[in-house]
C-alpha cells in the first residue's frame, strides 16, 4: 500500500517521499482514507507511530480541495489542531509545513510563554491551518484577535495529555466557539472515562482505529 493508493495527491506524495517515507505506517493506512472521507475519527495511537502525518496529510488534501474562505482581506482558519504543549505544537506545525511545501496553504502556530503580538500579526495575515495550545488560543479568543467561525476540521492531538494537564475547561470553551458543522479528529494514547466522555460529546459516528 502506497501513499498514492491511500488517495493522496501528487504534491503531497512528493513531499513525503522527499522525507524518505517509503510506505505509510499502520496508523496512516487507516487514518488517511478515513479523514479523506470527511467523517469523524477516534484514534488510539502513541507517539512514534506516525500519527502526525496520519492527520496532517489528509487535512492538507481536504483543504486544497475545498475553496479558500476569504474574511475581509485575509483568509479564514479552516483547520484547528490543539496540542498539549508548545513543543508538540511547534513540531506539528513543522510537519504541516514540510508535507504542505508544494501546496499553497498557510499555517501558523500559537502557544503561551512568548509575546502575543507577533501571533496577532500572523493571524491577521491569514492562516488556513492553525496549531495551538489551548491556553493561548483562549487568550486570543478573549482579546478578539482570532476568528474561529470558519473552522471545518478540528484535531485534538494527545487528548489524554491535554486532560492530564488540566485543559478540559479550556477545550470546552474552544469547542463552544466553533461552528457545529465540522469534522472532528481525536487522538489519544489512553482512554480514561474522561476521554471517553469528551469523545462521546464531540464525535459523530466516528471511525475508530487503534494501533
Ligand atoms: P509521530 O508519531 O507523528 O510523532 O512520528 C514519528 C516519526 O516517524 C517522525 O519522525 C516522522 O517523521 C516519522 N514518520 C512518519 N510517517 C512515516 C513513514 N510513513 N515512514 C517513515 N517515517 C515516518
Amino acid at each position: 500500500m502506497s501513499f498514492t493508493e491511500l488517495g493522496l495527491t501528487d504534491e503531497i506524495v512528493r513531499a513525503v517521499t522527499e522525507q524518505g517515507y517509503s510506505a505509510p505506517t499502520p496508523i496512516q493506512r487507516q487514518a488517511i482514507p478515513a479523514v479523506l472521507q470527511g467523517g469523524d475519527l477516534l484514534a488510539g495511537a502513541q507517539t512514534g507511530t506516525g500519527k502526525t502525518a496520519g492527520f496532517t496529510l489528509p487535512i492538507l488534501q481536504r483543504l486544497v480541495k475545498s475553496p479558500v474562505k476569504q474574511v475581509g482581506r485575509s483568509r479564514a482558519i479552516r483547520a484547528l489542531i490543539l496540542t498539549p504543549t508548545r513543543e508538540l505544537a511547534a513540531q506539528v506545525e513543522e510537519s504541516v509545513r514540510t508535507y504542505g511545501k508544494y501546496l499553497k496553504l498557510r499555517s501558523a502556530v500559537i502557544f503561551g510563554g512568548v509575546g502575543i503580538h507577533p501571533q496577532i500579526k500572523l493571524l491577521q495575515e491569514g492562516v488556513d491551518i492553525l496549531v495551538a495550545t489551548p491556553g493561548r488560543l483562549l487568550d486570543h479568543m478573549q482579546q478578539g484577535t482570532i476568528d474561529l467561525r470558519h473552522i471545518e476540521i478540528l484535531v485534538l492531538d494527545e487528548a489524554d495529555r491535554m486532560l492530564d494537564m488540566g485543559f478540559i475547561r479550556d477545550i470546552r470553551r474552544v469547542l463552544a466557539a466553533l461552528p457545529p458543522q465540522r469534522q472532528n479528529l481525536l487522538f489519544s494514547a489512553t482512554f480514561s472515562d474522561e476521554i471517553k466522555a469528551l469523545a462521546d460529546g464531540l464525535l459523530n459516528s466516528p471511525a475508530t482505529i487503534e494501533v
